[in-house]
Parts: structure tokens; C-alpha cells; sequence
């Protein structure tokens, strides 16, 4: 948009044109997203105000209905011919800048095929898409010549990458995950990627290779969506694969990185979900040692079939289990930051921490936060820091002397 003469409305100026991206995969989503509209409707009177996402995909004519909306966008591939009308003529491929944020994200494919019972997002995003990765590599090159350290791929269904273009093609010309990655660890460059949620079962041998072949490149970090450690849960929810080759695709990323981080998204209080069932839930994220567990109750949506469920667990069942979810996600997440203590990490520095003047936080590689001490000028740096400390909010790291940040080492056993 820049380049069609707009610029990035200040906060205190109204602004001339609002493109709101809305979400739909809660209903808590499709509220926020109408809540925004408002706002920017109040705050920017004259403005047009587009919107589009899988919210505006869903539900065109409420969104439609809301004030102050021009125009709803309601596929995607609608608009570079919406852009072309809004005056832009030369329309980008990519995105160059992030304002704001330390990380890029680079969406890299869209759609998902499956159909888990909880999920409005195939009926809002069906078809599969993959972005080529020659374009793709040219987004992330461009993003690193402007100061990213860290670009996080993301798509709807990640694993999925390359599936559409590789119909009808000899599967020695497939291209997959650990293809793009391969092309995207060349690159030139102070920076990592990371991955966001992936399935466990797309987890395959050669992506785990390319990611431990390339271990400052690619960050040790995955993020594998469980739901539920139960096998009849997971039947109910319409998962892929049960709770052991959920646990196998865990130790087959254990035994080839380095300590890493497994982070991952679980449902209590699915409809049916008996007492048992919650417990082994339980007992495979113990068993698995998540880095991060992102619990999340039930809530029915509406349109899909888990919502039409009769046996919905009662609320006070459902808030009993979150909360005991919530605390092992406490315990897990110390024993592996303990791990931690004594090695050298790859830290993004993001933003400074609040209430501690001359202290500077970001994210690790393996996913976790960590202080240290330092002033603005560490911002956005990728640096190399010793893990010497852990609290409730994360680790303390003291940053390395250059002469001892030698790949592999632990901060220890380089004299840190
Ligand atoms: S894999 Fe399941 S949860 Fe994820 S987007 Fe597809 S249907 Fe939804």
C-alpha cells in the first residue's frame, strides 16, 4: 500500500482506508474481529473500511452489516483485483515489514483437507494452496536484508506444504517442508526460522534430518498440536493418528535435535470426555515433557459436528480440568527450563521488561523467554547467551563473549 501513496495512519490521525484480516476459528474470534470493526469505525469516520479473513469468508452478510464497512472480501485470491481498484498498481507479492514486531511470519501455504469434528476452518479454507517457494525464498531474503532475525513460517496446515503442487508429479520431484527449508537455510544472513504448529503425524524423518542438520538455522523447537492424550477422544475429535504415534513422532524429534522444545495446544472438556480419559491426557504430556502446554476449555462451535455432541461435559468439569492442565504446565515448563540452565541459547531480543530499567527480554531457540541485562541496543539483535538463572517468569541469560559462543557447547563448558 505504500507504494500506491498510502502510509501508516499515526496514532492521534484518522485514518483514510482500514483493512481489517478477521478471524472465525472461535467465536471469541469472530467477536474480537467485530469489536475492531467498531472501534475503527468510531475512531475513523470518512474512512472505507475492508475486511476480509476467514470471519468475512464465513459470514459475509454480518460482517457486511457492521458500520462503516465498504467492502467484504470473502476469497482471498479477490484481492490484488480489489487492491488494482483501490488504486495500487503495481501489487505486491510479499510482505517486506512487520512494524512493530521483531519477528516476520511468512504464511507459506493455505487450506486444510481434514475435518476434525471441533473445527470451522475447513468449511472456511477447503481448498489447499502452497505459495511457489521460489517466492517464497524471496520473501524471506527480503525480510532478512530489513533487519529480521527470526522469520516463523505459518500456513493453515503447515505440513500439508507443497501436497496440492505435488499432485500428479513422480515423488522424487515432490516438494515438501524439509525441500523449502533446505533452500531457505542457504540464504545469506544473521537469522533463523521457526516453525509454527505443525501435525504430529507430518512430522516425517527428512524434516527432522534438515532441522537437525542446520541447528542455529532452524530453531530446535516444535509446536505439535495433541488435543487430547486419549485414543477415543481423538476418534471422537476425527484426529489423524492416536496418542502413540503422537509419542513416537515426540521421540523421534528428541532423539535427533538437541533438548528440544515441544510445545503444543490440548482441549479439555471435549463432549464425552470421561475422567480416564482426561488422565491420559495427563499422563502423555507428562511423558512427552512439553516445553509449553496452550490449554484451552471447549467451547462448541457453532457448525461443526463436535457442537451437535449431546454429552457435553458440564462447565464446572471443564474449569476443574483446565485448571489442573494449567498447573502441570507449570511444573513441565520448569523441569525443562531447568534443563536449560548451564547452556548456551539463541536469543531474539525483543522488547525491554517492564518496571526493570537496564533489562532487555526475548525468546530463546528452544522457545522459552529469557532476561538479560542491556539496554535498546540489543533490540531486534540475535545474540548468543549462557542460561544461569530461572524464576516463575522464565530464565536470566548473561550474554556470551564472542570467543565462547562455539556451536554445540554448553555455556559451562565454555567457561561462562
Ligand atoms: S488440522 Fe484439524 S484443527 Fe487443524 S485446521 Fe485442519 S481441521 Fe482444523
Amino acid at each position: 500500500m505504500l507504494t500506491a501513496g498510502y502510509r501508516d495512519a499515526a496514532a492521534d490521525e484518522r485514518a483514510d482506508l482500514c483493512i481489517v484480516n478477521t478471524c472465525t476459528v472461535t467465536a471469541e474470534g469472530d467477536a474480537k474481529s467485530r469489536q475492531l470493526v467498531r472501534r475503527l469505525a468510531r475512531d475513523n469516520p470518512a474512512a472505507r473500511i475492508v475486511v476480509m479473513g476467514c470471519y468475512a469468508t464465513r459470514a459475509p452478510d454480518e460482517v457486511a452489516s457492521l458500520p462503516g464497512v465498504t467492502e467484504v472480501v470473502t476469497d482471498k485470491r479477490e484481492l490484488p483485483d480489489w487492491l488494482t481498484r483501490a488504486g495500487v498498481s503495481q501489487v505486491p507479492s510479499g510482505i517486506s515489514t512487520f512494524a512493530g514486531r521483531q519477528r516476520a511470519f511468512v504464511k507459506v501455504q493455505d487450506g486444510c483437507l481434514l475435518n476434525c469434528s471441533f473445527c470451522i476452518i475447513p468449511q472456511v479454507r477447503p481448498g489447499l494452496a502452497s505459495r511457489p517457494a521460489a517466492e517464497i525464498v524471496a520473501e524471506v531474503a527480503r525480510l532478512v536484508a530489513n533487519g529480521y532475525h527470526e522469520v516463523v513460517l505459518t500456513g493453515i496446515h503447515l505440513g500439508h506444504y507443497g501436497v496440492d503442487m505435488n499432485r500428479g508429479r513422480e515423488k522424487s520431484a515432490w516438494l515438501r517442508l524439509s525441500h523449502l527449508l533446505e533452500r531457505l537455510v542457504e540464504l545469506p544472513g544473521e537469522f533463523r526460522i521457526r516453525l509454527s504448529s505443525i501435525e504430529a503425524t507430518e512430522v516425517t524423518r527428512e524434516l527432522v534430518e534438515v532441522m537437525a542438520a542446520h541447528p542455529r538455522r532452524i530453531a530446535p523447537h516444535v509446536h505439535l498440536a495433541l488435543q487430547s492424550g486419549s485414543d477415543a477422544v481423538l476418534q471422537r475429535m476425527r484426529r489423524r493418528g492416536g496418542a502413540q504415534r503422537y509419542l513416537d513422532r515426540c521421540r523421534l524429534v528428541q532423539r535427533a535435535l538437541d533438548l528440544p522444545a515441544i510445545t503444543t495446544d490440548i482441549i479439555v472438556g471435549f463432549p464425552g470426555e470421561t475422567e480416564a480419559e482426561f488422565a491420559e491426557t495427563l499422563a502423555l504430556a507428562r511423558e512427552v515433557g512439553f516445553a509449553k502446554i496452550h490449554a484451552f476449555t471447549y467451547s462448541p462451535r457453532r457448525g461443526t459436528d463436535a457442537a451437535r455432541l449431546s454429552d457435553q461435559v458440564p462447565a464446572a468439569i471443564k474449569a476443574a480440568r483446565y485448571e489442573r492442565l494449567v498447573e502441570l504446565d507449570r511444573e513441565l515448563q520448569q523441569a525443562f527450563q531447568r534443563r536449560l540452565l548451564g547452556r548456551e541459547l539463541n536469543l531474539l531480543v525483543e522488547t525491554p521488561v517492564p518496571a526493570r530499567s537496564g533489562w532487555m527480554q526475548g525468546t530463546a531457540c528452544r522457545s522459552v523467554s529469557v532476561r538479560v541485562a542491556g539496554g535498546a541496543e540489543l533490540r531486534r539483535q540475535l545474540v548468543r547467551v549462557a542460561a544461569v538463572e530461572m524464576d516463575a517468569t522464565g530464565l536470566v541469560g548473561e550474554l556470551c563473549r564472542p570467543e565462547a559462543c562455539e556451536p554445540g557447547k554448553t555455556a559451562r563448558a565454555s567457561g561462562l
